[in-house]
């Protein structure tokens, strides 16, 4: 029987960023030069594949420092640490490798500007996420008070002529975002804060990529993780940008294949730490049972890339 035809559109840009490519590579050059075992505290970026491939290697991932012994090397992920992580790890004299993204830090370092000019801090972001763990963490306990809606504002407990200043999250989504930064300044007129928001380059483009082929497709496909924020946005604006059948999987084992029966056109993407190869599994997993054209939408191209750490030049 011929198979039926499918046209996949591929966003772009999608997968890999450059904070997530500077993470994996500094676990990988750590294993070379330092040997296996090689700690990472938390997963490195929120990929399972990205995370068993490094564990086949050498790395040990681990929930806290407790569980690694003195004066070994470990990773910070690249979600960001609090302060008092690699205090830890000094004092345990760990050998700390921090491949927290630098975009990340920049966040960090705008928290710390806000907190010296006597501002209290408002994080927008997902609690619990740790990301804003990281965030929070840079700051003495009550600096930062984190908001994740709209709605939220209005309960703030901050006096109205008190200094404020916010940031935010780095994956979050956009158009979301927008509406609580509104929302902020209608209520603090006053508030500081970036020009527009911290959410990074990639996670933009991503999202960008994924509204400029949203209507065209029956259904959309991001290959990412539960727990990876960006991936998360993705399949939320791809509902919201015109292709409500938008889903998230972590492999092609997970598609549910009856519900493709009837697509004629599937968008593809992929988060920020989901590899390249996870999105050409899915498109081989397609292409067994159908007749597949594939069709690359790149609303723009990527240059970024970032240094590593010193102790890792050769
Ligand atoms: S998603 Fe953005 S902030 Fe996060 S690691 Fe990638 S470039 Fe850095």
């Amino acid at each position: 029987m011929e198979k039926p035809p499918l046209t996949i559109l591929l966003a772009g840009p999608r997968g890999f960023c450059a904070g997530v490519e500077r993470a994996v590579q500094i676990v990988e050059r750590a294993l070379q030069r330092f040997g296996a075992p090689v700690y990472v505290r938390h997963e490195i970026v929120h990929n399972r594949y990205v995370v068993g491939r490094l564990e086949s290697q050498g790395a040990i991932f681990v929930d806290e420092l407790d569980a690694v012994p003195e004066g070994a090397p470990v990773v910070f992920s690249a979600h960001g640490v609090p302060k008092a992580v690699p205090q830890e790890a000094e004092r345990r004299h760990l050998l700390s490798l921090d491949a927290t993204c630098p975009l990340v830090n920049k966040v960090h370092r705008e928290a710390e500007h806000h907190f010296a000019q006597g501002r209290r801090i408002i994080l927008i972001g997902h609690d619990g996420h740790p990301e804003v763990i990281g965030t929070m963490g840079q700051l003495p306990q009550g600096a930062v008070l984190l908001i994740e809606h709209a709605d939220d504002v209005a309960s703030l407990a901050v006096d109205d002529d008190e200094p404020l200043a916010y940031v935010t999250q780095t994956t979050l989504s956009i158009d979301d975002t927008l509406a609580v930064i509104e929302a902020l300044k209608a209520r603090f007129p006053g508030i500081h804060g970036p020009k527009r928001d911290d959410i990074c380059y990639a996670t933009t483009n991503r999202q960008q990529a994924v509204k400029a082929i949203a209507a065209r497709c029956d259904r959309m496909l991001v290959v990412g993780a539960p727990n990876s924020s960006n991936s998360l946005r993705l399949v939320e604006v791809a509902r919201q940008s015109g292709c409500p059948a938008a889903a998230l999987i972590g492999r092609a084992r997970d598609i549910d294949w009856d519900s493709l029966r009837d697509t004629h056109c599937l968008g593809l993407t992929a988060g920020a730490s989901a590899p390249e190869i996870l999105v050409e599994e899915v498109v081989e997993a397609c292409r067994l049972r159908f007749r597949v054209t594939i069709e690359e939408i790149a609303v723009t191209r990527e240059g970024v890339s970032f240094n590593l750490p010193r102790a890792l030049i050769a």
